[in-house]
Order: structure tokens, then sequence, then C-alpha cells
């Protein structure tokens, strides 16, 4: 049966972690995406009890990076927490390019060599990690792998335990979408569906994210090339918006349901 997961960034704004989590499972929800960020601001031992008390699983956790020494730092010690909250997979957030350089080939093997290491670190702890390609709009700042195909090419380079997040936001508009979900599939490396929409106009490409039905993606086609690729996951709601962090989150939760249960025409798990 299809089951939906929110990701706690839709209602951080005005839930932390132990009320978001409260409100998915007054909702009859059993699983997340968390951040680590959140973790911390409510600690780690209430976050956990709040998880066990909701008897709630953790799908993804929210993230390695961006790639510079603070962060890689601790990237250990973040792996090690996501292992503690028994996330299914650990995302990487690469980050763009170092202020003053011009030279994304050179960055991009960076991270690749990174990723390399890390995946050495997550598979000693036991955790995958999970690349999420994000829009070509974000690699100047946000990531350096802004296309499935990449991420695809970088997974089967470095072998088992790590795979890919669809987010259908960054990858909508690309032409080999269906190739690359159906290779991932095959490969047992689709970790992740996020699902959200594409504004038109969109006035920021970070913070304005639509509600799932109120842009211009095709939503269930989309679905549809996860299902057909294997993809046995929940389906993850994860709107980075101004506009929806504004709102009741109990309200945003119950949109995004009833937006779900309509366009992806199924008995979902709720
Ligand atoms: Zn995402």
């Amino acid at each position: 049966m299809t089951s939906i997961a929110f990701n706690h960034a839709t209602v951080r704004d005005q839930a932390d972690m132990v009320t978001f989590l409260r409100l998915c499972a007054e909702r009859g929800l059993n699983t997340v995406s968390i951040w680590g960020d959140e973790i911390a601001k409510v600690g780690e031992e209430n976050a956990l009890r709040a998880l066990c008390d909701h008897r709630m699983n953790v799908l993804g956790y929210n993230r390695i990076g961006p790639f510079v020494p603070e962060y890689l730092d601790r990237a250990e010690a973040e792996l090690q927490r996501a292992a503690r909250f028994g996330a299914d997979h650990v995302s990487l957030f690469t980050g763009g390019l170092t202020k003053g350089h011009r030279d994304l080939y050179s960055a991009r093997r960076r991270a690749e060599d990174m990723i390399a290491g890390l995946l050495n670190v997550a598979r000693r702890i036991g955790v995958k990690l999970a690349i999420e390609p994000l829009h070509p709009m974000l690699v100047g700042d946000r990531t350096v792998i802004g296309s499935l195909t990449h991420a695809n090419d970088l997974c089967e380079a470095l072998g088992s335990g790590i795979g890919v997040i669809v987010d259908v936001y960054h990858v909508w508009w690309d032409e080999r979408l269906e190739t690359e979900i159906l290779r991932a599939g095959q490969a047992g490396r689709l970790f992740g569906f996020h699902v959200n929409d594409w504004l038109v106009p969109t006035r920021h490409v970070l913070t304005d994210r639509g509600m799932m039905g109120d842009g211009i993606i095709d939503l269930a086609a989309i679905e549809r090339m996860m299902r057909r690729a294997g993809f046995e996951g929940p389906i993850e709601v994860e709107i980075f918006s101004a506009d929806w962090w504004a709102r009741d989150p109990a309200d945003v939760l119950d949109v995004a349901l009833a937006r779900c249960q309509h366009l992806f025409g199924r008995d979902i798990a709720i």
C-alpha cells in the first residue's frame, strides 16, 4: 500500500521536532524524515523519546554538508546520530562552487572524492548515503550535482551503500527522467521520492515551492515511473515554502495529505 511520509522541513518554522512527530502520529502516519539541526534544538534525548512514543520510523536524515571543513569534520558524528535514529538513508548536500572559484569541473571531482570518503565511513557505521540531485539553477550555490544522470553515474562508480533521492522539484524538467529513474531502480538505488510542485511563476527557487497540485509537475506520471522502476517506499512530502511555513502546521499536513490522496489515487495508508 502507498504510504505518505513528511519531511520536517515542510512545517519546521512553526513546529519543533517533538510537535512535528505528534502531528504526524495524530494523522496515523508512521514515517518521517528528520533534520540534525532540529534534533539539536529539542535535545537528542527528547527527540528519541518522541520518536519511540509515537512508534515513528525515520526514512531520511538531513544531512551531511555543505562539504566545507567545519561540516566534514563532524560528518562521522552526524552519520552515527543518523544510525541512532534508525534512519534508512542520510542525504548528502555538496554545496556549490567555493566563493571566487569558477572551475566547476574541479569542484565536481572534489565533491565526488569527498563522497567516496564519506561512503567508507557510512559503510562502517551501517547507514546508506543518498545523493539528491538539485535543480540546475542551484548548482552555483547549493550543489554541484544537478542531474539524475550525474548522480547515477556517481553511484555506479562507487558501488554499494549509496543511492539517489528523486525530488520532483529538481528533476521534473529532465528529458532523461524516466530513463534515469529506471536505471536507478534496476540497480536498487531508488532510496527516496520527494513531492511538492513547481509554481509558475516561481518567485524564489529555494523558498517558493508549491503544494502538490498547485503547479505544473505531472506528479502522478512521475510516481508511476517510480513504481515501474520498482520503488516501494513512501511518498515523502517536502515543501520549502515561505507561504506554507507561515500557515498552521496541522493545516499544512492536512492539506498535503488530501492532495496526495487526490493525486495518487490510492488507498493511502493514513
Ligand atoms: Zn528533496
